[in-house]
């Protein structure tokens, strides 16, 4: 008998205990999400032996006549549902999409303009902290007090500091980005315009949020995020065959190896499920699910950032309370409710207590919830942030949530 289990005890039950929690925690860290029984499949499947550098038909190994179909088929269906000419799938993750992007159209010691991750940017967007930030000359752009992107400042910023690139995109900011405007921003300066579009593409696929790829010089995702699909990353584009041949080289030989082919067979599944009419019924059920509960937070009281949301996440303002991002994230995981804590603007804390949270609906939508359930969750959310240090509060709400996730099981 070949499994885990009896083999390699220890493990097993760290797998099985992982398992365990997805089905008994609720799961609100926006970024997060269940990919399907056939996705999984696909992942834990005999495709994870094969090299093949290089792409569909040139490849610098031999057999590679089976896994061509599959990234054809990643390929084929990515392209129909972001309406792109050109896609590659072999990014093993977001970060990596970046870096190819990065490496294919600028030098080192360029200038880029992007949002920071103090004020909801993700780390490959310039963080000091990131090869992005290392490599190149970072200037940041931020929100306002309202909490939203000031299109003026990133005009002035850009005028000012004359990058090479502008990239938009955001791991928690909850509005719709206009990329049209971003666009013209690149355009008046004559820096590409990149769009990181890791955290909506779910929503992008859907139509629920703008499609940015009309407007951008190139487009990259995650697949893992609300598009449900394995962990991996992808990039896109329009028409621009010397943009293309950049891409396709500093994917590989650029900056990986071989490329991860059951990870790209479990995208193709992913995309396949993506086209079905079901997922735009499941994408707006997210921004609903997403609303319901900034609507009941703040009817508790609660600062949502940017007053609200458009999109699947937002973020909790605690600024000025005694608790703290930290603790908050603690008080909640004791409830079996997961979020993350999260730096929120102005915040006076430091990045590892800060004074916000993070959640997010895409998970919880997939295990069903609607509205209702939503609401319910908002309210425990509240009465844990209200009382956080309660045990007898914690141990009510855990209940309560212990129900809620049984009545709505992830994988049955
Ligand atoms: N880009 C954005 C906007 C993200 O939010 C993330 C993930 O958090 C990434 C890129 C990076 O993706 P990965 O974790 O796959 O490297």
């Amino acid at each position: 008998d070949m499994q885990i289990a009896g083999y390699d005890d220890d493990l097993a039950r760290a797998i099985a205990q992982e398992a365990q929690r997805q089905e008994d925690h609720v799961e609100l860290i926006a970024s997060e999400n269940y990919a399907s029984p056939r996705v999984l499949e696909a992942q834990g499947s005999v495709l994870t032996n094969k090299y093949a550098e290089g792409y569909p038909g040139k490849r610098y190994y031999g057999g590679c006549e089976y896994v061509d179909i599959a990234e054809k088929l990643a390929l084929e269906r990515v392209k129909q549902l972001f309406g792109a000419h050109y896609a590659n799938v072999q990014p093993h993750s977001g970060s990596q999409a970046n870096a190819a992007v990065y490496l294919a159209l600028l030098r080192p010691g360029d200038t880029i303009l992007g949002m920071s991750l103090a004020h909801g940017g993700h780390l490959t967007h310039g963080a000091k902290v990131n090869f992005s930030g290392k490599i190149f000359n970072a200037v940041q752009y931020g929100v306002d007090e309202q909490g939203l992107i000031d299109y003026d400042e990133v005009q002035r910023l850009a005028t000012e500091h004359q990058p090479k690139m502008l990239v938009a995109g955001f791991s928690a900011y909850s509005q719709v980005i206009d990329w049209a405007r971003m666009a013209e921003i690149a355009k008046s300066v004559g820096a590409f315009f990149f769009v990181d579009m890791a955290h909506v593409a779910g929503l992008v696929a859907a139509g629920v949020y703008p499609n940015p790829l009309p407007h951008a010089d190139v487009v990259t995702s995650t697949t893992h995020k609300t598009l449900r699909g394995p962990r991996g990353g992808i990039i896109l584009a329009r028409a621009n065959e010397a943009l293309e041949k950049k891409f396709q080289s500093l994917v590989f030989p650029g900056t990986q190896g071989g490329p991860l082919m059951h990870v790209i067979a479990a995208k193709a599944v992913a995309f396949k499920e993506a086209l079905e009419p079901g997922f735009k019924d499941y994408q707006q059920q997210v921004v609903r699910n997403a609303q319901a509960m900034a609507k009941t937070m703040m009817a508790r009281g609660y600062k949502i950032v940017s007053g609200g949301t458009e999109n699947h996440l937002m973020l909790i303002d605690l600024i000025g309370r005694d608790v703290t991002g930290k603790d908050a994230e603690a008080a909640l995981g004791a409830a079996h409710i997961t979020v993350n804590k999260n730096a929120v603007p102005g915040d006076p804390r430091s990045p590892f207590v800060t004074s916000g949270l993070r959640i997010g609906t895409p998970a919880v939508t997939t295990r069903g919830y609607k509205e209702a359930e939503c609401v319910a969750l908002a309210n425990w959310m509240c009465d844990v942030l209200d009382a956080p240090t309660d045990d007898n509060v914690i141990a009510g709400v855990r209940d309560n949530v212990t129900k809620q996730c049984r009545a709505f099981p992830v994988y049955g």
